[in-house]
C-alpha cells in the first residue's frame, strides 16, 4: 500500500509528490491525461516547446521559491514584453515612455505626465463603469486604442457596461522599461516545463490516463492518504451546483516560415479581430533549439476569450459572490473528508500563478509531512 496516492500531476501533485519521497514516503501519482505536468505541460513541435494550456511565464519575488524550483530547471532570461497591435500600430507594454513616444511623439517623462494629466480631466466624478474609470486613470488616448477592444473582447461586453471596479488600477511608467512583471526572478524553464516536471516525479510511480473519479473505491484502496488536485466540486458530484469558471480557447498553427511577429506575444487591442492575442512560441526561448540552432519553422497560438460551460476546460475561477459562496459550502464538505487533502488551483478554486502554487504545496507540506 502507498502512503500516498496523488490525483494530479500538475506542479501542486508534481511537488508533492517529490516532497513526500524525501520523507520517505511511497507515493503513487495519477492523472487522466495522457501527460503529465497539468497545465503548465509544453509540448515539443519541431524543437519548439508548445505551451498547450496557455503561455506561462515563470516569474517571482520570492528566492525561497525561485532557489527551489531552480533544482529542477535551468531558467533562461526571458523577460516579458508583449507588444499590443492596434490596427497595425504597435506599442509597447506596460505603457511606458516607448508608448507615449508613439502615441503623442512625447520626448521627456515630464511632457508624457503633462499629456495623461490633461487627457484624465475629461471624467470630473466618480466613474460610472469601466471606461470612465480607465479615462480617469490614463486618458482617452490610451483608453481608445489599447484599453477598450482587447478588454471588450476578453468579457464580451461594452467597456460601458462593464463595472468600474474591474479596474483598479492602470499602472503607467515614466521610463523606458517593457518588462511586463515586477519580479526580481523570471524566466522559461530551458527544456521546457514538461522536462522541469519529469525531473519532480523522478523515481516517483506515475499512472496516466486514469480519472481518480471513475474508479475512486480501487484507487482508493491503493493509499492511506489522498492529495486530490481535481475541481472540488466535481470531487463531490456537483452535488451543490457547479462553479463556473472563464475559459480561453487556443487555435494553433505550425508556420513554415521562420518569423511570424518577432515576438512572444502579441495583444490585439481592436475589438475587430476576433482573436485576444498571438502567443508565438519559440520566442519564450529565442527561437533556438537545445543545441542553440536557429529554428526554421515556427508555431502560432490565437487566444480567443469563451464562454465556458461545464464539460469544457476550467481556467480562470470566477471570484464573484456567488461562485465565492458555493466554494465555501464545498470546503465544508472537503474540511470532513477523511484522509483526503485538497490543494491546487482546482482544488481550492484559486487562480495561482506558479509560485503561489509552489508556497501552496510547500506550506502544506511542511504541516503534513514535518
Ligand atoms: P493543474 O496544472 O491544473 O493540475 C491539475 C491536474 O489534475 C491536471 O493535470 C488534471 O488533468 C488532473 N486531474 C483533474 N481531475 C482529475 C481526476 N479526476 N483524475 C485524475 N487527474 C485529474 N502562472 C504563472 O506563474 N505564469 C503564467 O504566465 C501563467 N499563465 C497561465 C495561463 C493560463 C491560461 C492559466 C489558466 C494559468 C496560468 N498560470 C500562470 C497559472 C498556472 O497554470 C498554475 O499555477 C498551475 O498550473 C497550477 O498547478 P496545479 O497543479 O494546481 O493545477
Amino acid at each position: 500500500m502507498y502512503d500516498y496516492l496523488v490525483v494530479g500531476s500538475g506542479l501542486y501533485g508534481a511537488i508533492f509528490a517529490h516532497e513526500a519521497k524525501r520523507f520517505g514516503k511511497s507515493v503513487l501519482v495519477i492523472d487522466k491525461r495522457p501527460n503529465i505536468a497539468g497545465n503548465i505541460y509544453t509540448e515539443s513541435v519541431e524543437g519548439i516547446h508548445v505551451h498547450k494550456y496557455g503561455a506561462h511565464i515563470f516569474h517571482t519575488n520570492n528566492r525561497e521559491v525561485w532557489n527551489y524550483i531552480n533544482q529542477f530547471a535551468e531558467f533562461n532570461r526571458f523577460t516579458n514584453s508583449p507588444v499590443a497591435n492596434y490596427k497595425g500600430e504597435l506599442y509597447s507594454l506596460p505603457f511606458n515612455m516607448y508608448t507615449f513616444n508613439k502615441m503623442w511623439g512625447v520626448v521627456t517623462p515630464e511632457e508624457a505626465a503633462a499629456k495623461i494629466a490633461e487627457q484624465r480631466k475629461e471624467i470630473t466624478g466618480e466613474p460610472q463603469n469601466l471606461e470612465e474609470q480607465a479615462i480617469s486613470l490614463v486618458g482617452r488616448d490610451i483608453y481608445e486604442k489599447l484599453i477598450k477592444g482587447y478588454t471588450e473582447k476578453q468579457w464580451g461586453r461594452d467597456c460601458k457596461k462593464l463595472p468600474s471596479f474591474i479596474i483598479k488600477r492602470l499602472p503607467v511608467r515614466l521610463t523606458f522599461d517593457n518588462n511586463y512583471f515586477n519580479a526580481l526572478y523570471q524566466g522559461i524553464p530551458i527544456g521546457g516545463y514538461t522536462q522541469m516536471v519529469s525531473n519532480m516525479l523522478n523515481g516517483i510511480d506515475v499512472r496516466l490516463g486514469v480519472d481518480y473519479l471513475e474508479y475512486k473505491a480501487e484507487l482508493d484502496a491503493l493509499a492511506k492518504r489522498v492529495v486530490y488536485t481535481g475541481p472540488i466540486d466535481a470531487y463531490f458530484d456537483f452535488k451543490l451546483g457547479t462553479l463556473e469558471y472563464r475559459s480561453v480557447r487556443f487555435e494553433n498553427e505550425l508556420l513554415d516560415q521562420p518569423n511570424f511577429q518577432g515576438n512572444a506575444a502579441v495583444n490585439y487591442t481592436d475589438r475587430e479581430t476576433p482573436w485576444t492575442r498571438i502567443i508565438e512560441h519559440k520566442w519564450f526561448e529565442f527561437g533556438k533549439d537545445q543545441d542553440g540552432n536557429d529554428l526554421p519553422k515556427t508555431v502560432i497560438s490565437r487566444e480567443y476569450s469563451s464562454e465556458w460551460k461545464p464539460g469544457d476546460e476550467p481556467y480562470y475561477p470566477v471570484n464573484d459572490g456567488k461562485n465565492g459562496k458555493l466554494y465555501i459550502e464545498y470546503r465544508k464538505l472537503a474540511d470532513a473528508e477523511q484522509n483526503v487533502i485538497f490543494g491546487g488551483r482546482l482544488g481550492e478554486y484559486k487562480y495561482y500563478d506558479m509560485d503561489k502554487t509552489i508556497e501552496a504545496v510547500l506550506a502544506m507540506t511542511k504541516k503534513e509531512l514535518v
